[in-house]
């Protein structure tokens, strides 16, 4: 139920107290997982190797679908039999218990509330769910029988149904998870993003949705930021590899496509730098910053034929998203040619004047959403945008031109959908559902984002004949595996999932034996529980595996005021090293929360994210050896939660200066990850070393695989602008490869780094190039090469 920001957060935290104790009881989750593991005999399913993010990147830029001037016609067609209040429907977007009655899985369509949203009003969307994920079959009788109300209106313009389906399809019940995007971001691998994505596509439209309100492609540069697991991390070439790469496996070279779905890029745009870290609050972004960090990401995702584009909650420099006509007009449609819909965020007209204050009243505010941009309003819950939009333009306040554009862009998605052609669910799409090689993928997938921070003296992997402790409140439970956005928004509802699954602590189990393992919960992820008998039972374990974390989240409700792990879990943790044993922790979080307090006394550091329900065994894979680690950071590990500082910042922000106490050190470096082999770089060769403007430079270098077993290695090329007229960072990440080596293996990577690289955004607040010396770096490789002027290269 998400009628209001207020009763939103009201059902939220009644449902988590109702369900957080079901979910932390010891011992209770899962007990009917008789074989929880899965194998992999066969290897991975997707090829890990990505030689060169950049050309991966260019691959997945092929322009989508026939475009929407294959449509004009018969949108325009449309347009001119439609009547405002006709138009105004299109542009007016419900949430589901609008139509229907009962919730979870009672939920049934009210005919009376149909017939008043899609004949009456003409409404163009409907979305979510209200407030469980549905078995497909129960999303095929609902669509059914929204589609066929729209059948019988005047002109039968299908309904765009839209859905979140930001890990898998998680509000379909069957649907296959994947680990949360901050998680695909680390494996650092492409191709596995892509095509967890086509499964992500494939089983939401399976259930006859064909709208995704994903991806997140703001830049996760706030640490305490409750979505920073949503996003893919704090790098804008990361985010935008995987960004686009999502985008085009989300839909395919045409939307129509039974597999496919249309994205929507959110939320555009600087909703992910809140100042305060809290959700919805406002943000101060610079616009030479904007330009350089939060835009590109979109600008990317447009070029890559995105159809759709849900607008920032919150303000940026004192402007609302919603109603910034230079960011949602002159530059998403002027500069970057986005010819798609653009989509409000939950009751945000309504938010400009109760939270923002930039309106007197609602229809003020509608005027002055509709004229910045907003084509369509997720309302959700009244008729009001509908009732006052309809006032506005009968007092000339609003153009039908602005109507008619806005309709225009809505119809062409629809078509484009393929929607007037298949308005109902294919009954055999079914099939399609959490098919066993899907979970193959997402099983690969949490085992290449898991992330190994520490491993002092080779504490793993474990043997297979150790006794273990197991402890933490992550230990043995699916919810804080999964997160927010779960079978419900807030993901805590463990009687939703899958009961075949196994928890961190069943997946060891599996691998040691029952007889070898010792399961206390220690604590809660708030309170102390039972700490005593972690320090009790610690003389008959050899090392002790400590599973903390975050509890699931999902928005505002996921605010916290310190970015420190809670107390009580750092007290297990202290006391788990008062017992002298090994002690591994494996972080199960959406964010890096500080463990300085304990991270030196810990022998080994794993770092999981949200995995999803593959992520017990992806977590025991890596503990006992099963798998090699090779997820690296896609953010900077915060040490002190008043040194929230990025990879790329500025050198002198962090150099020791004569009376600072320290400069950057993080916990852990953006890029990190360990391996259980190691692996040597050697002939960094940079070619030609001096070029004039225009031209490429060649890099390339070797990477062997020094150790003794087979191991995948991310290769992160970095470069340096030593000179610049705009303070330049210490380093950026400009391209990035992964590559599977057997022992003694070793490879060559090259690269191109062309002219646009070396650009950052100007005073002017134009790409900038300028002539000077470079460094390029790789591991603790570094080479340099030097861009001449313009005039000097002339008259070579
Ligand atoms: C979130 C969006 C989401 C929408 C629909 C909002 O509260 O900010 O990301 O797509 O709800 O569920």
């Amino acid at each position: 139920m998400r009628f209001n920001p207020s009763l939103k957060m009201f059902s939220v935290f009644v449902v988590s107290l109702v369900l957080a104790g079901a979910a932390q009881q010891p011992g209770t989750s899962n007990p009917s997982a008789a074989n929880p593991s899965i194998s992999n005999p066969g290897g991975d399913p997707v090829a890990t190797d990505t030689l060169d993010s950049s050309i991966f990147l260019r691959q997945q830029m092929k322009p989508a679908g026939p475009g929407e001037q294959t449509y004009a016609p018969r949108v325009e067609a449309l347009i001119a039999k439609m009547t405002l209040r006709e138009k105004i429907g299109q542009m007016t977007q419900l949430q589901i218990g609008m139509i229907a009655d009962g919730r979870g899985q009672n939920i049934t369509i009210n005919p009376a509330k149909l017939e008043k949203a899609v004949t009456e009003y003409g409404v163009g969307s409907i979305l979510n769910v209200d407030d469980e994920a549905l078995p497909v079959n129960r999303w095929h009788e609902i669509i059914n029988q929204i589609q066929a109300a729209a059948g019988k209106t005047r002109l039968h313009i299908p309904v765009l149904y839209g859905i979140d389906s930001i890990h898998g399809a998680n509000y379909i019940r069957e649907a296959t998870l994947f680990p949360q995007p901050v998680a695909m971001a680390a494996t650092w691998n492409p191709a596995l993003t892509l095509r967890a994505a086509q499964i992500t596509a494939a089983e939401t439209r399976a259930a006859s949705i064909p709208w995704n309100f994903s991806p997140v492609l703001d830049v996760g540069r706030q640490p305490l930021w409750p979505r920073l697991y949503e996003t893919y991390g704090e790098d804008p070439v990361l985010a935008t590899t995987m960004g686009v790469t999502v985008v085009r496996g989300y839909e395919g070279t045409d939307i129509s496509g039974s597999t496919n779905v249309a994205v929507s890029l959110k939320h555009y745009v600087g909703y992910s730098a809140p100042l305060s870290g809290r959700d919805r609050t406002p943000a101060l972004i610079p616009e030479i910053t904007l330009r350089q960090y939060y835009l590109p990401i979109f600008r990317a995702a447009v070029d890559a034929g995105a159809h759709t584009v849900m607008v920032n909650s919150s303000d940026v420099n004192g402007v609302p998203g919603h109603v910034n006509k230079y960011l949602l007009t002159d530059v998403l449609r002027g500069e970057m040619h986005f010819k798609g819909l653009v989509v409000s965020d939950w009751e945000d007209i309504k938010s400009l004047v109760g939270r923002h204050q930039v309106a007197a009243n609602e229809k003020e505010a509608t005027r002055m959403a509709v004229m910045a941009g907003i084509d369509m309003s997720m309302v959700p819950s009244d008729y009001s945008f509908s009732d006052l939009l309809y006032q506005l333009v009968q007092e000339g306040k609003v153009p039908v031109s602005r109507i008619d554009e806005a309709v225009r862009r809505i119809l062409s998605v629809k078509f484009a959908l393929g929607l007037f052609e298949h308005p109902a669910p294919d009954p055999h799409s079914q099939a399609a559902v959490g098919a066993a090689e899907s979970r193959q993928v997402s099983l690969q997938a949490a085992r290449e984002a898991i992330t190994l921070l520490k491993n002092e003296s080779s504490t793993l992997p474990l043997r297979k004949n150790m006794r273990v402790l197991i402890t933490g409140p992550a230990a043995d439970s699916l919810v804080p595996l999964n997160n927010g956005w779960t079978y419900t928004w807030q993901g805590a509802n463990a009687a939703l999932y899958p009961k075949d699954r196994p928890t961190l602590r069943e997946a060891v189990s599996a691998k040691v034996g029952p007889a070898n393992v010792i399961y206390v919960p220690g604590s809660s992820f708030d309170h102390v529980i039972d700490i005593n008998k972690v320090t009790e039972a610690a003389h008959q374990a050899d090392a002790i595996i400590l599973a903390l974390g975050e509890n699931s989240y999902a928005e505002t409700p996921g605010n916290i005021d310190d970015l420190t792990l809670s107390v009580a879990q750092l007290q297990l943790a202290q006391a788990a090293v008062a017992t002298g044993k090994p002690v591994i922790l494996v972080l199960v979080e959406g964010r890096p929360r500080i463990i300085s307090s304990i991270a030196g006394q810990i022998a080994a550091i794993v770092m999981a994210y949200n995995p999803s329900n593959e992520g017990g065994q992806a977590i025991a894979d890596v503990l006992f050896g099963d798998c090699n680690p090779s997820g690296r950071l896609p953010f900077t590990y915060p040490r002190h939660t008043n040194a929230l500082i990025t990879y790329d910042h500025k050198r002198y922000e962090t150099e020791e200066q004569p009376f600072s106490q320290e400069g950057f050190k993080p916990q852990f470096e953006f890029g990190t990850g360990l391996s259980y082999t190691t692996f040597a770089y050697s002939n960094l060769v940079v070619a030609p070393s001096s070029v004039g403007p225009g031209q490429n430079i060649k890099v390339s270098v070797d990477v062997r695989n020094t150790g003794q077993r087979e191991g995948k290695e991310v290769v992160e090329l970095y470069l340096s602008d030593l000179v610049a007229s705009i303070t330049p960072p210490g380093r950026r990440l400009v391209r990035f490869g992964k590559v599977r080596l057997g022992p003694g293996e070793s490879r060559s990577l090259s690269f191109t780094i062309t002219p646009e690289d070396l650009s950052f955004i100007g005073a002017d607040l134009k790409p900038t190039i300028e002539p000077g010396e470079f460094v390029l770096s790789v591991g603790s490789l570094r080479a340099s090469f030097s861009l001449a002027p313009a005039r000097a290269a002339a008259s070579k």
